[in-house]
């Protein structure tokens, strides 16, 4: 059980006071869960350690960069090893072209790379990519699918906009988002339907490989392949977002498991290690667009910074075919136990899986968009998240979050979790409205 948060509590009180709702991004608030954030600091393994000395089963894996675990030796290693021969040089190095290699070598439809230092840069660029290399304007995507917060993208948005209940953000211009089309998830007749009114004018449809950020919603079958025929005969860009998907569902991402290829992809999170990187690529003609090759501007001054991409290429060497099955193992594992606790506590739920990315929906039927993530019974969700907080298992603090397994997650880890989650069954079934 928890020893106490009280200094988490206190730190909170002092980020509260230097930082907008005290944290650097808004989910790590735990608006919609209540409680006290609590502040990590340490990570090994599976475990995280708070700034109280409390002790809990990683669910969260940084919001999925940690397959390895955390302080995975060969990656704190080859950080150690590039920090000491200088941390930044504005030129270009040997390991950012090792690290487009891997990338390429493990996503065959992604023929060139282009390293960023976030998911959203990487989408950000994707999209203005798109449009220069098309000329074209509209961009269409999905209810519920979270793009990064680029102000095109943030329309019906997943993640923490989902969690905060936000319909748009204020900020976002009516021309900002006038481009942007937004269709429901898995709903191909409705991409039929746009595609046959504008098809002329869509520059790109950007869509989650599978859907993470309303929760896990695989695409059902043969969603991905109409979106790429549809986008093959209109002339329009596919982008696959793989941000989350990459390289943690499979060696070569959500391309892996249905063999469905975007013209442009981006990628974050597995590939940076941990450490701010990313990237987006694709097609050799569509990337050939982009600066100082062709027209279409994009830059930064750290991107593909030495110490990010030692920690990225690290990880992926070390993300082989066990790892690989260890993470398919734990997540089946997991959602077991989900299962077997929920259905004892007698609360309706579906536990639902894309790929190794997994997520509890309070809810009788399966849910396949946004709508039907919204219409589960959501507010059973913080009695389920602080019955497992409180008993050493840190659960993403939102309905609308994938849960992330890691590699290094071992028995002890799970016995962890097993014991929690009778307990988080009851009070999910006890929660009130
Ligand atoms: N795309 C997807 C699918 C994501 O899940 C995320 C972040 O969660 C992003 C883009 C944005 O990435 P970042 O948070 O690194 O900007």
């Amino acid at each position: 059980m928890s020893t106490g948060v009280e200094t988490s509590a206190q730190l909170f009180e002092r980020a509260n006071a230097v930082t907008p709702g005290g944290v650097n991004s808004p989910v790590r608030a735990f608006q919609s869960v209540g409680g006290t954030p609590r502040f990590m600091v340490k990570g090994s393994g599976p475990y995280l350690w708070d700034a109280d000395g409390n002790k809990y089963v990683d669910l969260v894996s940084s919001w999925g960069p940690m397959v390895l675990g955390h302080a995975h030796p060969a990656v704190v290693e080859a950080v150690r090893e590039a920090a000491v021969n200088g941390l930044s040089f504005g030129t270009p190095t040997v390991g950012e072209v090792d690290l487009a290699e891997e990338i390429i070598g493990r996503v065959p439809p992604v023929e060139r790379v282009r390293l960023v230092n976030s998911g959203t840069e990487a989408t950000m660029s994707a999209i203005r990519l798109a449009r220069g290399w098309t000329r074209r304007t509209k961009i269409v995507k999905f209810a519920g699918c979270y793009h990064g917060h680029v102000d095109a993208l943030l329309a019906d948005a997943g993640s923490g906009v989902a969690t905060l209940g936000l319909p748009t953000t204020p900020g976002v211009t009516g021309a900002q988002a006038s481009d942007t089309i937004v269709l429901p998830y898995n709903d191909i007749d409705a991409v039929k339907a746009v595609f046959s009114a504008h098809g002329d004018e869509i520059a790109a449809v950007i869509t989650e490989a599978a859907a993470g950020n309303m929760g896990a919603i695989a695409p059902l079958p043969g969603f991905n392949a109409t979106l790429r025929s549809l986008a093959t005969d209109a002339g329009a860009v596919l982008i696959m977002d793989e941000v989350m998907t990459g390289f943690r569902v499979s060696s070569s991402g959500w391309f892996g498991l249905d063999g469905v290829a975007g013209d442009l992809y981006t990628f974050g999170k597995v590939m940076s290690g941990g450490l701010p990187a990313a990237a987006f690529g694709g097609r050799t003609d569509i990337m050939a667009a982009l600066a100082p090759s062709g027209p279409v501007y994009q830059a930064g001054t750290l991107s593909g910074n030495p110490v990010a991409v030692a920690a990225g290429l690290a990880s992926l060497r070390a993300a082989d075919s066990a790892v690989y099955a260890a993470l398919d193992a734990n997540a089946k594992r997991l959602g077991d136990a989900f299962t077997s606790a929920l259905t004892v506590a007698g609360v309706p739920h579906q536990v639902q899986f894309a790929g190794n990315l997994l997520s509890v929906f309070f809810s009788a039927t399966p849910v396949t968009d946004y709508a039907e993530a919204k219409a589960a019974e959501t507010w059973r969700f913080p009695a389920f998240f602080h019955a497992l907080l409180d008993r050493g298992v840190y659960p993403p603090p939102s309905a609308f979050e994938a849960w992330f397994v890691n590699a290094a997650m071992d028995d002890e880890a799970f016995a962890v979790i097993e014991s929690a989650l009778p307990h988080a069954a009851a009070a999910a079934a006890a929660a009130t409205r």
